[in-house]
């Protein structure tokens, strides 16, 4: 894998209640990497140490580090903050390029609201200066900006990719078929681009936006770095920032719903353009609903809908039964803003209903990675006798932390030397490893 890993782990050992659930533990990726980690037992472990919600019981050794820090020694105080509701928020904005979808969305929502009235409170501050630089953007739309979507448009590859990805920056994503269908077209596309942007501005108060906008950035580095020592430079210009922002900041406690409105209906617009894209109504009586596990999939699809308005690069998730419309909008999303993703699953039936998705495929088993392969090789050929029986569709056997293989008890090819002793994880080729006496074994 790449060099430039956002997250990494080092020897990582955690421990549940005294018990071993993890061992030696390693992984690196980068942001434009996508790896599936299969983990027959503790998956919950494994989704709750990515995104650091991490109960009281687990003990952790090694080290685990977000952009080269070191994040172990930090958890604590993340872990302050991210009492469930806030746990989204708050990895958000301290892990800025992580973006976690739990397992169970709907859970950390309000019930007594719809999605429709609460989305807002689930969008970090990040991508809220995004979306209202969208807006800014939007309403002050030139010439220039027109001729450079035509010429960036003849550069790029994958021309779809390239209007969505501008419609959204531009904060015209419900018009985004229609720049494309003129783009494609050879007559008069300066003026017909120029007609269809002009009639989407709105008209709306710019000096209220930025003002929001710049509160927003205010509040984004108030909430990063907040372990490391300022400079007097940057304390200084906090502090000029508080003073400016100390009215504007009792403004929105009163009338906090008056002075996002902007941002909410902006939002809403949004994430219906979206929904549409992911194959969903765009309809607004979809956000309508309450949180629960009937509206679950279309709230996994909302948070997709912030991923791409976030800085985040890294899409962290738990596989659940009937997901697969979800991946196959993940997939699709991830062509065009090329964000990495770690998926965890207790099976391999997502390399099958997906193929393409994934780029490195990791199994653990107990506990104990047993193999790791990038995915086209995988998918040919496993190596470790537990691959072989995922792949092959059993049902999904689980062992127990022992000594010697922890496959020893229910692997068909076991051999004497298996019972007492544990393979090491060795190279089986450039890209692939395994721990598996079949392959040999360091120290025999
Ligand atoms: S080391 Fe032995 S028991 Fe373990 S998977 Fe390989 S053959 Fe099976």
């Amino acid at each position: 894998m790449e060099d430039n890993n956002i997250l990494k782990f080092d020897n990582l050992g955690v421990w549940k209640s005294e018990e071993m659930v993890l061992d030696n533990f390693n992984m690196a990726i980068a942001g434009s990497e996508s790896l599936l980690l299969i983990s027959s037992t503790n998956k919950g472990v494994l989704s709750s140490i990515l995104s650091l919600d991490i109960d009281d019981d687990l003990k952790m050794d090694g080290k685990m580090e977000y952009r080269g820090k070191e994040l172990l020694k930090n958890i604590k105080n993340i872990k302050r903050y991210s009492d469930k509701d806030k746990n989204l928020m708050k990895v958000s904005e301290t892990l800025k390029e992580i973006f976690v979808i739990q397992r169970e969305s709907y859970k950390i929502m309000d019930k007594t609201l719809t999605l429709g009235e609460q989305i807002i409170d689930f969008i970090p501050y990040n991508a809220r200066v995004r979306m209202l630089n969208a807006v800014l953007r939007r309403e002050m739309i030139s010439s220039k900006d027109v001729e450079l979507l035509i010429s960036n448009y003849e550069k790029y590859p994958d021309k779809e990719d390239y209007v969505r990805f501008w419609s959204t920056e531009y904060g015209v994503v419900n018009k985004t078929n229609d720049i494309y269908h003129i783009l494609q077209g050879n007559e008069n596309k300066t003026d017909k681009l120029k007609e269809l942007l002009i009639f989407q501005k709105t008209g709306i108060d710019l000096p209220n936006i930025v003002e929001l906008r710049d509160f927003y950035k205010y509040v984004t580095g108030l909430n990063t770095n907040t372990e490391n020592k300022k400079s007097q430079e940057e304390y200084d210009k906090l502090m000029k920032e508080k003073k400016r922002f100390a009215f504007f900041k009792l403004a929105l406690k009163l009338n906090r719903k008056g002075i996002e409105d902007i941002l909410t209906r902006e939002l809403k617009r949004y994430m219906l353009e979206y929904l549409k894209f992911m194959g969903f109504s765009n309809d607004e009586s979809i956000l309508n609903v309450y949180p629960s596990t009937d509206s679950e999939i279309l709230i996994k699809h909302l948070f997709l809908a912030i991923l791409i308005f976030s800085d985040a690069k890294l899409l962290v998730f738990e596989c659940s039964k009937n997901i697969e419309k979800f991946l196959g909008s993940v997939n699709l999303l991830r062509k065009t803003y090329g964000f990495g993703v770690i998926c965890i699953s207790e099976d391999a039936y997502v390399l099958k209903t997906i193929p393409g998705l994934f780029d490195y495929v990791k199994v653990i088993y107990s506990g104990k990675t047993v193999e790791d392969a990038p995915v086209d090789q995988f998918t040919k050929e496993q190596l470790h006798p537990y691959s072989k029986s995922l792949m092959s569709g059993k049902k999904n056997i689980t062992g127990s932390y022992s000594e010697g293989c922890v496959y020893y008890k229910n692997c068909r090819y076991s051999m004497a030397i298996c019972k007492n002793n544990t393979p090491d994880m060795i190279n089986f080729n450039e890209k692939r490893n395994v721990a598996c006496f079949i392959y040999g074994n360091k120290n025999f």
